[in-house]
């Protein structure tokens, strides 16, 4: 007979391919699908994921984790797996399926009816909705459970055992310290204008060349993923051999898709470096989405914002375009790679004001969760605190609160994870060259090795064994400290 943890492990195996299967039909919608497909394809997804639910609630799989746990003599990493396989089952088990079901169906209806808001600045029409999603994500919370806030249980699922009362100190002293350093450093810097390349044709075909050719040099196996173009550039890993990277192409701007292309690489990074003997536990998964988050940040711009990194892939970008580059300078480009500007869109902001959009979505959430903000004040809230952190006013609501498709899909809790991705980003690009000497050298060199086995070794390889604050701490030596992240940007920029 079969070890309890052999057969948790099989059942895993099979929850794991299913997933990769509803995984591969999402990335597919947003490539290749052709528009027509659409209502099938959300018929074999609804299909899949009530399958998905039902085996993941199963008292089978249940009576199996409690067969594991009883187990005297496992490992500690079995002991890991154990434990967070019950943590998944235990969240899905206390959602009632009516409340699933229609968490799916609004979740989709909002969704829709966000977009068409957005593209006409129609905000009357979405709130309604918005009203809608966030009872529901108040009654998931309630199920879920928490200690202090509703709040604390929607963070939980992206960050697992963040807590509102841990994040916003952390984002409280994060804005005190990037406000007035975002005004000096923009004081500083003078705008550069219009690229000298704007408007020459980059050919689209030329463009993916070069792209793979960035991602395969920073270590990126392209046997094991693939890239491709899609709306909103993303990463969907199926398994360590098959992780499908999204960009986004300009015809007339080939920087355009390079930093989309550097932050789901060192996503794609993470999926590729998790154990493969592991796959289908919780030991073979990125152990969250800050630090997920953190290693796309450090790619895109600890080494794809550097000049060191320009000053080796300029002259090989000048190959690849020729004719667009031919009055272009190093200096020309690090301005324009570098600009710091306060700007109304998210992921349009540089790396000096991006948190700053990320602490007004945390302060408006955990407002309208704790009930000291009706949906109806949001619109006027979002832009007081647009001029107060970063002194412009949006003139519209699509320039405003309807910019981010998160709250329409009930993602609540989510924006705190990009900021503690730069975080931990910073953090993590310290302690790394603490042990392995100057990055810079080794990314105008091209020595992205020693960099992407370090990352490899101290955070993919563990999957879930770890919680993420414990796993910063192995990795960098201590807990986090947002101080490295104004470090740099100080260094960087003053
Ligand atoms: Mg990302």
């Amino acid at each position: 007979m079969l070890k309890p943890i052999v057969l948790l492990r099989n059942a895993g195996k099979e929850l794991q391919a299913l997933r990769s299967a509803e995984g591969l039909l999402g990335w597919d919608q947003e490539t290749f699908m052709p528009s027509k497909g659409g209502t099938a394809r959300a018929e074999s997804q609804a299909a899949l994921s009530t399958v998905l639910h039902q085996r993941l609630t199963s008292d089978a799989l249940w009576v199996l984790i409690e067969n594991a746990a009883a187990q005297p003599d496992i490992s500690d990493r079995d002991r890991a797996l154990v434990r967070e396989m019950r943590r998944d089952i235990e969240k899905a088990r206390k959602i009632p399926e009516e409340l699933a079901t229609e968490l799916a169906r609004t979740t989709s209806l909002s969704q829709q009816a966000w977009s068409k808001a957005r593209a006409k600045n129609a905000t009357d029409e979405f709130l309604p909705w918005l009203e809608k999603m966030i009872a529901l994500k108040r009654r998931e919370a309630e199920c879920l459970g928490y200690s202090e806030t509703p709040y604390d249980a929607l963070l939980d699922q992206f960050e697992p055992g963040s807590k509102a009362s841990v994040v916003k100190p952390i984002l409280d002293k994060l804005s005190e310290g990037l406000a007035p350093l975002a005004r000096r450093i923009v004081e500083k810097s003078k705008a550069p204008g219009v690229a000298s390349w704007q408007g020459k044709k980059a050919d689209l075909e030329t463009q993916r060349r070069f792209n793979e050719t960035l991602l395969r040099e920073m270590g990126f196996d392209l046997e094991a993923g693939r890239l491709d173009a899609s709306a909103h550039p993303f990463t969907q890993g199926l398994h360590p051999g098959d992780v499908r990277l999204t960009t986004r192409y300009r015809e007339d701007d080939w920087l355009y898709a390079i930093f989309s292309t550097l932050h789901e690489g060192g996503h794609g990074l993470y999926e590729q470096g998790l154990p493969e003997e592991e796959w289908g536990t919780p030991l073979g998964e990125a152990v969250s989405l800050s630090m997920h988050e953190s290693q796309s940040r450090l790619w895109e711009n600890r080494v794809g914002r550097s000049r060191s990194y320009w000053e080796r892939y300029l002259p090989l970008a000048r190959e690849y375009f020729g004719d667009a580059l031919m009055a272009t300078t190093l200096e020309e480009l690090m301005s324009q790679v570098n600009k710091v500007q306060p700007s109304l869109i998210r992921v349009e902001a540089d790396e000096v004001t991006y948190n700053l959009h990320i602490a007004l979505r945390f302060g408006l959430e955990e407002k309208i969760f704790s009930g000291q903000l009706e949906v109806r004040g949001l619109a006027d809230a979002w832009n007081s605190g647009m001029e107060k952190l970063l002194g412009i006013r949006p003139k519209n609501d699509t320039e405003g609160f309807l910019q981010d498709v998160h709250w329409s899909c009930g993602l609540f809790g989510y924006f705190p994870t990009y900021a503690m991705g730069n975080l931990y980003s910073a953090q993590i690009s310290a302690a790394m060259e603490r042990e392995l000497g100057s990055l810079d050298v080794k990314i105008k060199a091209g020595e992205f090795a020693p960099m992407r086995e370090w990352l490899r070794d101290r955070i993919h390889k563990h999957g879930r064994e770890f919680p993420a604050a414990e796993l910063l701490h192995r990795a960098t030596g201590e807990d986090l400290n947002p101080e490295y992240f104004l470090k740099y940007l100080e260094t960087k920029y003053l």
